[in-house]
């Protein structure tokens, strides 16, 4: 076990670097009170899209009822627009509560570009942005004001706000001690929000336990709660757990699919984000390494440039993903198992924010649960609970990542939902339209293949019983050894070479065989015992039990066949990613794709000279959607997802030039 320090989660990352809010310029100009607009018409107007995605228009009717609610949708699900629609439809101004600075600050800039009125009031705001801010929302001139929980509770400015419509909590897990970010400050909410009982309260997040969820809408104290509870699979997300054998070459395999596009890969500890930093950049990729280890200017710095697409690739420990609102990320990689589906979850969440196919490569090994255990007990022994949910959390994310069953399907049940998700609306359901196969994982894609249950059995048994002969005395790279049959000086030494079980798997290749270790490690036929310093196997009863014919037992392995390139792959659409796949997942033609690529730079440009992150400007789908349908007006420009009419003022000749250039 490495002696060096482990991130945890930031719950605050230094963000002293990033795009500061704004001027408030056009809110000094004053405004008239906002146009009432029906929700689909404000939809249409601010945000350029035409169809609501599944549960938002749920949520906001729920708001402008005057009615509380709850709302799970995934990341990326469109939860933004619950609460900022009701402002939009002039229902009068929605106050959200926010944990983190970066995230308010993304929101705000996302809100003014559509052409709403937002600030944000956080301890970055200087003295004079804030007092015009605050002037401007007791005057009810205010769309949109984000605030941090603490800001909320500082005196009782809350409750002299003229129009309030509506609070909004985001991230709401943030609540709950079952969550994975708890935040006391989050509890105290309710004081503040029962002294304003008239107006509604909506909670957002995407975390779906029940058990959570039960817990937000007591400590918010939310009134005969509406329960909008969206599908937690993200369809576009193609995951792929492999066997790591040389990490950083698979890695970079990943990111080399990926050239010129934004990705995060995420390493366990400090000095492996180092190295891994180095052997990338030594390969050529231009990748900064982001860790709790280094100087807050330097994370701040390898933030604001990722965000701001001046940087495509983050080597991170976890301490980096919360509040990196970025929607073009294209991949995650983890180079080692996650500590549990939960993490999982959440870090391959950043990947594909905008509906358009992202991957999640995770690269394990069965020795990174180890390492997770033995990092958890580091302060030594465990509460009785605790331990029971570390082993259950190590037990669930090692299923995950070894058992040859749709990620997807895996990763839905986790959440307690069915896989695939059952039809929306009152349709008939067709259940034979309903396939099994997802085609967005390496089960589904056919690269990781399950073995037959008999030849399953008989290679479990013939892994076990060399590991029986090793007395735990070996690791588990001499077992490897052992069943492929290689004479070293260490096996001659020890007269394995004389054992019955030496190369009885010699027509496998290694990466295989470890492989079939480690599955069988996951599964409890045999586990790893760790003295500080080595790793040794042993068999265990429910091995020795599956040598007799006991039980049964699931393997794995690599079809031989390479991955298949990017354009094959067709990760399909759920309803709720569907509305944003503008392109209808088809790829595009060579002519549009250097048509994007141009388009890209001017967004840059763009984005840059009103110091907004690229991604506020516009999407990449919407982008997509530019190069291949080329619009010549305006007018034209409105009827493309993603752009609604204050965009096209603005950005409209920007668009039309770089287009007409290129035809
Ligand atoms: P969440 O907070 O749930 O992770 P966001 O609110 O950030 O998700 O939205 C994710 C993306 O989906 C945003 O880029 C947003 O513009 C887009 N989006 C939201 N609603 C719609 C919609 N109805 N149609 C098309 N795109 C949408
Ligand atoms: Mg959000």
């Amino acid at each position: 076990m490495p002696d060096e320090e482990w991130d945890s989660e930031e719950a605050l990352p230094d963000v002293s670097g990033l795009t500061p809010v704004r001027s408030l310029d056009e809110l000094r100009r004053g405004t008239t009170e906002r146009e009432r607009l029906t929700p689909a018409a404000a939809l249409r107007r601010y945000f350029g899209y035409e169809v609501f995605r599944p549960l938002q228009g749920d949520a906001v009717n729920s708001a402008l009822n005057k009615r509380d609610c709850l709302v799970v949708l995934p990341t990326g699900g469109g939860k933004s627009l619950c609460y900022q629609i009701p402002a939009a439809c002039g229902a009068g101004m929605v106050l959200v509560v926010s944990p983190l600075i970066a995230l308010m600050d993304d929101q705000v800039a996302a809100a003014r570009e559509a052409g709403l009125n937002a600030v944000a009031l956080h301890s970055n705001l200087d003295e004079e942005n804030r007092r015009a801010a605050s002037q401007a929302m007791m005057l009810g001139e205010v769309d949109l004001v984000y605030a941090s929980p603490e800001r909320v509770m500082a005196s009782d400015w809350v409750t002299r706000l003229p129009n309030l419509a509506l609070v909004a909590v985001d991230e709401a897990h943030c609540v709950s001690h079952w969550g994975h970010d708890f935040r006391p400050e989050y509890r105290q909410l309710r004081q503040i929000f029962d002294r304003i009982p008239n107006v509604p309260r909506m909670a957002l997040t995407a975390t779906a336990t029940p058990q959570v969820q039960d817990d937000i809408c007591n400590q918010l104290g939310l009134r005969s709660v509406d329960r909008f509870i969206g599908h937690v699979d993200r369809a576009n997300l193609v995951y792929r757990a492999i066997p790591r054998h040389q990490g950083a070459k698979q890695a970079l395999a990943v990111i080399q699919r990926h050239m010129g596009e934004g990705g995060i890969v995420y390493a366990q500890t400090r000095r492996e984000v180092e190295q891994l930093t180095a052997t990338l950049k030594k390969a050529g990729v231009q990748a900064a390494a982001y860790h709790a280890g280094l100087p807050a200017e330097t994370r701040a710095k390898v933030q604001s440039d990722f965000v701001n697409e001046r940087l495509d690739v983050v080597v991170a420990t976890i301490a980096f993903g919360m509040g990196i609102d970025r929607s073009n990320v294209r991949y995650v990689v983890h180079a080692n198992t996650p500590k549990s589906i939960e993490h999982y979850q959440q870090e391959a969440g950043r990947a594909g924010r905008d509906g358009l196919p992202a991957d999640c490569v995770l690269l394990f090994s069965a020795g990174d649960l180890v390492t997770h255990r033995s990092l958890a007990m580091r302060d030594g022994p465990l509460s009785p609970d605790r331990e029971r949910v570390l082993e259950r959390q190590l037990r669930e994310i090692g299923r995950y990542v070894v058992a040859p069953i749709c990620r997807h399907r895996l990763l839905t049940e986790h959440f307690g939902q069915p896989y695939p998700a059952p039809a929306q609306g009152d349709a008939i359901v067709n259940s034979s339209s309903v396939e099994d196969n997802c085609g967005a994982c390496d089960i589904c894609l056919g690269e990781t293949k399950e073995l037959a249950a008999d030849l399953a059995l008989l290679t479990a048994q013939k892994i076990i019983s060399a590991a029986w002969r090793l007395e735990g005395r070996f690791g588990p790279g001499q077992c490897v050894d052992v069943l492929l049959g290689r004479r070293t000086d260490k096996s001659e030494r020890a007269g394995h070479d004389r054992l019955k079980v030496f190369g009885m798997l010699q027509d496998v290749s290694e990466a295989t065989v470890r492989a079939w270790l480690d599955q069988l490690i996951v599964q409890g036929f045999l586990a790893l015992r760790e003295d500080g310093v080595y790793s040794f196997l042993l068999h265990t009863e429910a091995g020795k039990a599956l040598c007799r014919g006991e039980g049964s037992v699931r393997l794995g392995q690599i079809a031989d066949r390479p991955t298949p390139a990017r354009a094959e792959r067709k990760p399909k659409s759920s309803s709720s990613s569907k509305s944003s796949v503008t392109t209808d997942d088809a790829p595009l033609s060579s002519q549009d794709q250097a048509l994007f690529e141009r388009l890209r730079t001017m967004r840059k440009q763009v984005a840059s000279a009103a110091g907004v992150p690229p991604y506020v400007v516009f999407h990449d789908s919407t982008l997509q959607a530019i190069a291949s349908a080329r619009p010549k007006t305006i007018a034209a420009m409105t009827a493309i997802k993603g752009i609604g009419e204050r965009k096209a003022a603005r950005y409209g000749a920007a668009v039309l030039a770089v287009v007409q250039n290129e035809s």
